[in-house]
């Protein structure tokens, strides 16, 4: 078991790993909550929910809601209807939330957590790879139908419990989403680990301690900008590495036809060739190594034909563009991410270029 502690501008709290942690939930309550009120998704519900609740029932009153699992459940009516059961269950300001899932989970029930009765404490067990980044920040968001996260706040938890032997039960493409934000907390950090990530075969069964090392170095890279930066108006724009491209290839393909990190690989491939076209620093970024291990590990490349000037419109609408215009984070050289604005006629360029050699269209 290993932990990493957090500290914001109101607490500090301990992200704990480790295996069957799941069985230990009780321990990590170290309030006198009135009750405790679980929100997970309908697929890790019949996983885990069950040992989650043997293991709370013992000493606190516990109720739970199950939202159906998918990107789709972080909407304005699941969250009214999960406010409404927390209200209905007696949930009160003394009350604790716990979100038990992946990143759709911790988001939503971060958001409730942050607006129940004005705010009220809550602790996030992931259990997605991918959430080893959305756990860790205390940004917690619902999407409007204009966009992703657009009715949001930051709220950080009390605690998150990262149970790894969760991860046994994700599917290779959950596996492959998560990991794209794990290669990207790698790229970005001062003292880069990408040689670590990039000998990674994702379809070999993944043992605890390689996935252990891995997510905790991703928490700590998240930890350290988070730490500095809790409100992103400076270095926690660098995690958005990858994600300009990527959350306009989510959309423009349509939510759930690749998933988040998916769409953030390929987001990452094109911000290191903006990256060579502005500083003239190809042979410093493992432009090539990260496009083979993306191959290797199966991420989609056979993308249908997309409009340029779409995908450029949407960068800009991006709630990081700045009056309109696309904001990018780069690399100037491996581990030393920069934010650069991009003048839409060179980004239309560089991106009709990169999708042909890329997708070969
Ligand atoms: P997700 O929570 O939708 O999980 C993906 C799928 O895996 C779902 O079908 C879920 O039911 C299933 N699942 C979860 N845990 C499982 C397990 N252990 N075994 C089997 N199946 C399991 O998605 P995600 O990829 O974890 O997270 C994506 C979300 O995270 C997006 O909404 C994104 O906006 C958000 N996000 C937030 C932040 C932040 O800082 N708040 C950062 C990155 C991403």
């Amino acid at each position: 078991m290993e932990t990493i502690t957090v500290k914001t501008s109101t607490n500090k709290y301990d992200v704990t790993i480790g295996a069957k942690l799941r069985f230990e939930t009780s321990k990590f309550i170290t309030k006198p909550y009135s009750s405790i009120f679980i929100i997970t998704d309908s697929n890790v519900e019949s996983l885990y929910l069950q040992d989650v609740l043997t293991s709370l029932q013992k000493d606190h009153e516990v109720n739970y809601t199950i939202v159906p699992a998918g990107e789709s459940s972080k909407s304005v009516r699941v969250y009214f209807d999960v406010i409404t059961q927390g209200l209905q269950y007696g949930l009160d300001r003394h009350g604790l939330i716990i979100a038990l899932g992946g990143g759709m989970v911790g988001d939503l029930a971060g958001f409730v957590s942050s607006t129940f009765m004005r705010g009220i404490d809550y602790i996030q067990m992931p259990t997605t790879i991918l959430a080893h980044d959305s756990s860790v920040g205390g940004k917690v968001a619902i999407n409007h139908p204009e966009g992703k996260n657009l009715i949001g706040n930051f709220h950080p938890p009390q605690a998150v419990i990262y149970d790894v032997e969760t991860l046994h039960t994700l599917t290779q493409t959950e596996i492959r989403s998560g990991y794209a934000e794990i290669a990207k907390h790698s790229l970005i950090n001062p003292e880069p680990f990408w040689d670590n990530i990039s000998s990674v075969n994702l379809k070999d069964a993944l043992s605890e301690e390689v996935l252990m090392e891995h997510l905790l170095k991703g928490i700590a890279v998240k930890a350290a900008i988070v730490e500095q930066d809790e409100r992103e108006s400076n270095i926690r724009q660098y995690l958005n590495f990858g994600h300009t491209l990527g959350h306009a290839l989510e959309a423009e393909l349509g939510y759930g036809k690749i998933t988040h990190g998916e769409a953030v690989g390929i987001g990452m491939l094109f911000a290191m060739r903006v990256s060579a076209y502005y500083y003239d620093n190809h042979n410093k970024l493992p432009y090539q190594e990260l496009l083979t291990w993306l191959r290797a590990n199966h991420y989609p490349f056979d993308l249908p034909r997309l409009q340029i000037t779409k995908l450029v419109d949407r960068m800009k609408k991006d709630k990081k563009a700045r009056n309109h215009n696309v904001q990018m984070v780069l690399l100037k050289d491996l581990g030393k991410p920069a934010i650069e604005l991009i003048d839409d006629h060179n980004l239309a360029i560089l991106l009709e270029k990169f999708l042909r050699e890329l997708v070969g269209y």
